[in-house]
């Protein structure tokens, strides 16, 4: 077992972070790889973070797991798989502990990496007792202080609940943590919110037999996306049987968890639900860390503030992924803590190593999935006015040409471009295959490809991709 620290074995550490996720990984490894001394401080026990615990890994399991059984149920009809068998159905009981189990093979790995490039990993919590002091408060309750000139904040964030008092019977809900540690399959939920996790996690419900109602302030999914997005998957949603409740609100849950909920919105409807799921945003963990103290600046949202190069406004604390509010995704939380160990320790071409947040690719896992980098159309006609060129279309993908009308998935592509070369600036798609599709055209974004650059690309044949160099 790769041994976990619980004292100094250094006078000074080169470098110390708060928190072992993604970024705090990442970060830290590419220090120990210049030769310096690093502690990681985690105060769960387990490495990996919100990405590999609750986030985007058992996630991807789920929805894998849906779609298959998406393809199963509604597909497999129209290729002529017959057989007498009653349709095979996910069994979530021991699927988890099976999906588990493969979470607790990767912190392992985790592990296992920072013994061999010799990351120190310390479990406990993590104050920062002065610019060049960290408390480190184990969980017998024991302190003890580790030294450094570089301490980076890594702690990611944690899903935001509204309160009882702001809703009465809030806390009869879960949060996406919760999500991951539902034993059964819930027969009927409700998820409330609009954003990545809610479109998700309801679309796995929902794909996988769950009555599934998802609860949304506004009239459309996604409002932060491309309206042609919005457009494209709000409908459809509703369309594969997902009871959508537009433009309302939770007013308040009566019941007990694990047992019926009964949930009133504020236009008066009564849902009964077995588990309801509050995916309404996240808060940086900042709590108890000592950064005010120090006069460490926190934005009005509690984010920590930074500028390019991950410098807070302390000297000597920088902070890195989730915590410091923007991009919140596991690549872009690795690449800043790569990016801010080059600078501070990387050889003398790396001296203003940084990360860009522009154009930063994400895909959602909804049923289909969606892929979007760049501007969105209302940004673009923002900063660029009238120079601004769509591109668009809507088809079928020759996949669901052999499945029935009802179960034929939609598809959407949009290219928004600029200006009298047509540079691309904003490539938003939605359909089947739309996930591993985007990370190429997102280099191309990246490179500032024109829309003639697309078409001088020869098209891949019979693909939904080929979509993307043809448009006219
Ligand atoms: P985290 O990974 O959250 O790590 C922070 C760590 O700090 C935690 O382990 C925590 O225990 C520890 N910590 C906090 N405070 C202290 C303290 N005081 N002392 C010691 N330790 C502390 N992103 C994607 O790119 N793709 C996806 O598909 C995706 N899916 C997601 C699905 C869900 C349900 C969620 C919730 C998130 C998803 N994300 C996804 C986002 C992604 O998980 C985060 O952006 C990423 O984990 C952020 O990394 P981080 O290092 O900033 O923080
Ligand atoms: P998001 O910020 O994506 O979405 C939360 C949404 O909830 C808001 O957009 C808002 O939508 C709605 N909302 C906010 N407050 C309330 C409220 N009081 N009542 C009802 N609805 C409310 O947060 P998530 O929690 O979904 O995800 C957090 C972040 O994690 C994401 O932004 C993303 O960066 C990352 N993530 C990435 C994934 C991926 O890469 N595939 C997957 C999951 C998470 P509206 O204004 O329309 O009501």
């Amino acid at each position: 077992m790769p041994p976990i620290y619980d004292k100094p074995t250094t006078d000074k550490y080169d470098l110390i972070m708060i928190g072992g996720g993604s970024g705090g990984s990442a970060c830290s490894r590419r220090a120990a790889s210049y030769g310096k001394k690093v502690a990681v401080i985690e105060m769960s026990g387990i490495l990996g973070g919100t990405c590999v615990n609750v986030g985007c890994v058992p996630k991807k399991i789920m929805w894998h797991a849906a779609d298959l059984q998406e393809k199963i149920t509604h597909h497999t009809k129209g290729y002529h798989i017959k057989g007498d068998a009653a349709v095979p159905k996910f069994d979530w009981a021991t699927f988890k502990p099976q999906r588990d189990a493969y979470i607790r093979k990767l912190n392992g790995i985790y592990a296992n990496n920072f013994e061999k490039e010799g990351v120190e990993h310390h479990h406990g919590f993590g104050r920062l007792a002065s610019a060049t002091t960290i408390e480190v408060t184990r969980p017998d309750g024991q302190k003890y202080i580790l030294n450094t000139d570089h301490i980076c904040v890594a702690t990611g964030g944690y899903p935001t609940k509204p309160s009882d008092e702001e809703i009465p019977g809030a806390s009869l809900g879960i949060d996406s943590d919760g999500f991951f540690a539902l034993e059964e399959q819930p027969k009927r939920v409700a998820v409330v919110g609009a954003g990545y996790i809610a479109v998700e996690l309801a679309g796995v419900f929902n794909a996988l037999g769950s009555e599934t109602h998802l609860i949304i302030r506004g009239e459309t999914v996604l409002r932060t996306f491309d309206p042609a997005i919005q457009e494209a998957l709000t409908p459809w949603m509703e369309h594969t049987g997902l009871h959508l409740h537009k433009s309302s609100k939770v007013a308040k849950i009566v019941g007990e968890k694990g047992k019926t909920l009964t949930v009133t919105t504020d236009k008066g409807e009564t849902i009964e639900v077995d588990a309801l799921v509050w995916a309404i945003g996240r808060q940086a963990s900042t709590a108890g860390l000592g950064l005010e103290e120090l006069g460490v600046k926190l934005d009005a949202k509690g984010d920590v503030v930074v500028d390019e190069y991950q410098n807070s406004n302390v000297k000597g604390i920088t902070a890195i992924g989730d915590v410091q509010g923007k991009a919140l995704l596991t690549p872009v939380a690795i690449a800043a803590g790569r990016r801010l160990s080059n600078r501070l320790f990387g050889p003398p071409e790396f001296k203003d190593d940084k990360l860009s947040y522009e154009d930063i690719p994400t895909v959602v896992f909804s049923h289909p999935t969606i892929g979007t980098v760049g501007l969105t159309e209302p940004e673009a006609r923002k900063k660029y006015g009238d120079t601004v060129k769509i591109y668009k279309t809507s088809f079928r993908s020759l996949y669901f040409s052999m499945i029935e009308e009802e179960h034929k998935e939609p598809s959407m592509f949009k290219l928004v471009c600029v200006g009298p070369e047509e540079r691309v600036v904003g490539i938003h798609i939605l359909g089947a295959g739309s996930d591993e599709m985007l990370q190429g055209f997102a280099v191309a974004v990246k490179m500032k490809a024109r829309k003639r650059d697309l078409d001088d690309t020869v098209a891949i044949h019979p693909t939904s991709a080929e979509e993307l160099v043809t448009l006219r």
